[in-house]
């Protein structure tokens, strides 16, 4: 077990980085946007490095490096399997580039079945786990409470409203905006009852806890699993589909070519088996190299580690922030409920946007704003109704609505927060000074080349 945050600081690159302040001044970089990339693993670094001597065409070649290079390839997907306890036999691991792409994937998969079955959803999900689902089925939201938590009872009513013809319960692990993790074995008990399949968005779960897709046979059992590699440590463009190979077995895939056949004349197309039909094109085998040096990594520190301490974070985070006046958080009255290390909040009077750039400029901190792609979610947290929305499509040129979010991963540190709150104690106290400031800054025109707002695009500081 690594005990010490500076072992934890130790196994990232580019935490050293020096930033410039808007007063001239450098500092190294604070980095709390980890819900929308991290930081490479040094691990993954070297790992690919090394494979980069043995790196050749995956399962296209007979040469002996392209032989090897596919042996690591495919040995990966029980690797993947284990870490999330899925099923070696039963289950199947398909790369895609992302979790967006991933459940792309799965909706056309599961679109191509003759009965027309309702996906239940929630009003929580990431665009990635609502888009695709809409142009294709009916879709049934389920209701999230005031704080923006699921409501449980509601996806019970939705079950038993549809029970028999539910096509997939869909939903997020944990919510890239308040943090909140969702009860999922409880949830795919539901789903089961009813005789439906459950998919987990663990985009935002799988990099900061313990995720057991469980036995097949029990209740709690879950079917389909997404993930992206970028959100852990591993930003070589991989992404994750886990679930039972039956369902990919007859159905076409979504992305045709080479790789994904066994057979094509100028009559028919004989497709692979599964995962290969959904792997069309040349495999990313550096990619998948750098996911299974980050799963190491990761199972080495242990994910039980890795949310506990990510947990005690956000709590002090928290506790900092209900110091603030006027600071308004996303979250409930409590706020320290079961979650993972992300937090939406906003200070009234000045703009998330404008907020998001002073924390960059004034004290070299990387966070995000705006409606982090979970736009129904975000409004309704914002109370805005269909009417308000409307104006926003109207006038394209009035600034959108949104939220300050700062997301943890398990090397930022106690000092790090404690900077962020003493800059937002300040902002807060001096809301007019910051605004004339910087909403002069970021609206002038003339101030497109300031290297501060506008990094440089080519050469790094
Ligand atoms: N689901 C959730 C909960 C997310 O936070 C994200 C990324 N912000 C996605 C899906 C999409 O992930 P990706 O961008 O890797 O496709």
């Amino acid at each position: 077990m690594i005990k010490s945050n500076s072992t934890l600081r130790n196994l990232i690159v580019g935490l050293h980085a020096r930033l410039p302040l808007i007063n001239g001044q450098y500092v190294t970089s604070i980095n709390l946007d980890n819900a929308a990339t991290t930081p490479p693993f040094h691990a993954v670094l070297r790992d690919i490095e090394e494979f980069s001597l043995w790196y050749a065409s995956i399962h296209r070649g007979a040469g002996y490096k392209s032989i090897l290079s596919s042996n690591i390839y495919e040995d990966s997907r029980d690797v993947v399997k284990q870490f999330v306890n899925a099923d070696v036999v039963r289950d199947v691991v398909i790369y895609t580039k992302n979790t967006t792409e991933a459940i792309n994937l799965l909706s056309h998969v599961l679109a191509q079945d003759d009965n027309d079955g309702v996906i239940i959803s929630t009003e929580m999900e990431h665009l990635a786990n609502d888009l695709p689902w809409r142009d294709k089925f009916k879709v049934e939201y389920v209701r999230v409470d005031q704080c923006g938590k699921l409501d449980v009872e509601d996806l019970e009513i939705k079950l038993r409203k549809h029970c028999g013809n539910v096509k997939l319960v869909t939903v997020t692990g944990a919510s890239n905006v308040t943090g909140y993790k969702n009860p999922i074995d409880h949830i795919a008990t539901l789903t089961h009852k009813c005789g439906a399949k459950i998919l987990v968005d663990g985009a935002q779960l799988v990099p900061h806890c313990p995720v057991d897709m469980k036995d097949h046979d029990s209740p709690e059992h879950i079917d389909y699993l997404v993930f992206s590699a970028h959100k852990m440590y591993a930003p070589f463009g991989i992404g994750v589909l886990i679930g039972p190979k039956e369902t990919f077995e007859e159905r076409t895939p979504m992305c045709k070519g080479g790789g994904a056949v066994k057979l094509v004349s100028r009559q028919f197309v004989e497709w692979e088996s599964p995962p290969y039909k959904d792997e069309a094109g040349t495999p990313n085998a550096v990619g998948v190299v750098a996911l299974l040096a980050a799963i190491r990594t990761l199972k080495q520190i242990g994910m039980d580690v890795i949310r506990d301490y990510e947990k005690y974070l956000i709590d002090y985070a928290i506790k900092g922030l209900r110091c603030i006046p006027d600071i308004q958080i996303y979250s409930c009255a409590k706020g320290y409920e079961d979650k993972i290390g992300i937090i939406a909040f906003d200070l009234p009077g000045i703009y998330h946007e404008v907020l998001a750039r002073i924390l960059s400029c004034e004290a070299g901190i990387a966070v995000r704003s705006g409606l982090f792609c979970a736009h129904p979610y975000v409004e309704k947290l914002l109370n805005l109704t269909e009417e308000g929305l409307w104006y926003y499509q109207k006038n394209p040129d009035a600034p959108l609505p949104g939220l300050v979010r700062i997301s943890l991963g398990l090397y930022n540190n106690y000092e790090e927060i404690d900077i962020l709150i003493d800059l937002l104690s300040r902002i807060a106290k001096n809301k007019n000074s910051y605004n004339q400031k910087y909403n002069r800054l970021l609206l002038d025109e003339a101030r497109l080349d300031n290297p501060l707002l506008y990094p440089p695009r080519k050469k790094l500081p």
